[in-house]
């Protein structure tokens, strides 16, 4: 029975996603609005058309691959199977958890690459937009595993043994443990991580740079922690960032973004990450997601005493890995409706961080800036409302333009 209701949820959730990014395509090629209808030329157009299409075309693919893939190993307790392999030459509870969530992650790994391969050298190669030499590839896949091997590793084990020891209470615990790391991470993640990754510099003196500490100076913002970053070693498309909380406070702009826009247009951009910061965004998002995973901690600590979630997966001893597998398959549902709350959420606040760069500095390169950088990435600028709501973090381009006309 309740198989049946995880092999149902798998499907929902495919046909859901598939629905979506169909609709989506229903209205690729609708006239837009004149505000923006001069944008693209004919011929960008197009091909803004034909990237859309062909990323839709290959999450379709690779989503259906796993969902095929996730309902066989539902259906024929391959989950069980290597639970049992595993049981087979480990004793410690601890060790087979963490030796069945290894074994699961370098599997789904193996599984995707074809697929991130495609992407990253496939699509995004051929519009362009791909910087990433196979070099970078294989350093990056190796620094990430030995991170998510050690950070991941060590954090797993620590809440599998706050379970051995304190069973139905262990959630609060393993929740307080979580949120502290991802704390930690949330302050000096880019100080830590992202140089393991990037090079960050300083802005370079010269007009850019007095332009930045004249609009800093204006908003009593210290910019102690303004960084540029070599986002061209992976991506021509522009971006920029803000981190961290209080001291530890950091805003990236990538290299592509200071070499696309006007001295202006950056400042403007810039305006914006500050007005994340001003208007507590990061603050409240970071609490926010605390909640919720304390309440989905708070579920799976209530499920985890019905061994029912691992037999359902063909397995005869209950365990906290299978548990919790079933439990986050179960959990998808609720997953979808928070996403749609989140994304919600973080677009209402792009609004917000626009309007505070429109009010402290300039509405004009604000416009332009946010035109560039749409464009220049074969932006899709007339996405369907609901495929918005569900996926987009961002409001959408006219979105952000008449919210700065208000
Ligand atoms: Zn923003």
């Amino acid at each position: 029975m309740l198989l049946t209701v995880l092999v149902v949820i798998v499907v929902l959730a495919y046909v859901v996603e598939s629905l979506l990014d169909n609709l989506n395509q229903s209205t690729a090629k609708n006239p837009l609005d004149p505000k923006i209808a001069g944008l693209y030329d004919s011929k960008e157009r197009e091909r803004s058309i034909a990237y859309s299409a062909e990323k839709t075309r290959f999450g379709f693919y690779s989503a259906t691959f796993s969902t095929i893939v996730m309902i066989l190993a539902l259906t024929y307790g391959w989950f069980a199977t290597i639970d049992n392999w595993v049981r087979d030459r480990f004793d410690n509870q601890i060790v087979v958890s963490l030796v069945f969530i290894a074994l699961l992650s370098v599997i789904s790994w193996w599984l995707d690459l074809p697929f991130r391969l495609y992407s990253i050298f496939g699509i995004e190669a051929k519009y362009g937009f791909n910087k990433i030499t196979p070099k970078t590839f294989i350093s990056d896949t190796i620094k990430g595993s030995i991170l998510a091997t050690l950070i991941g590793g060590a954090l797993l084990a620590a809440v599998l043994w706050l379970y051995e020891r304190l069973e139905s209470s262990f959630w609060i615990f393993a929740w307080a443990l979580v949120s502290g790391f991802s704390l930690l991470m949330f302050m000096f993640g880019t100080s830590l991580i992202l140089p393991l990754f990037n090079k960050l510099k300083p802005v370079e003196d010269g007009e850019l740079k007095n332009e930045i500490v004249k609009y800093c100076a204006s908003q009593g913002y210290s910019l102690g922690r303004l960084f540029v970053m070599d986002g061209s070693k992976r991506s021509t498309k522009a971006n920029a960032f803000f981190s961290g909380l209080g001291k530890s406070k950091t805003i990236v702009l990538f290299d592509t973004l200071i070499e696309k826009l006007s001295t202006k247009e950056i400042v403007a951009v810039l305006a914006h990450e500050i007005g994340h910061y001003k208007r507590k965004h990061t603050l409240s998002m970071f609490i926010f997601a605390n909640i919720q995973t304390f309440a989905t901690f708070a579920l799976l600590g209530w499920l985890l005493g019905y061994p029912e979630l691992s037999t359902a997966l063909g397995a005869d001893i209950s365990s906290f890995h299978l548990s919790a597998l079933a439990f986050f398959i179960l959990f998808t549902p609720m997953n979808i409706v928070l996403g749609l709350i989140n994304n919600s959420w973080t677009r209402h606040n792009e609004y917000q961080a626009d309007t505070f760069a429109k009010e402290t500095y300039e509405v004009a390169p604000m416009r332009s800036a946010l035109k560039k950088i749409s464009t220049d990435s074969l932006a899709n600028l007339s996405p369907h409302p609901l495929y918005v709501a569900f996926n987009y973090t961002h409001p959408t381009l006219l979105q952000r333009l008449n919210n700065l006309d208000q």
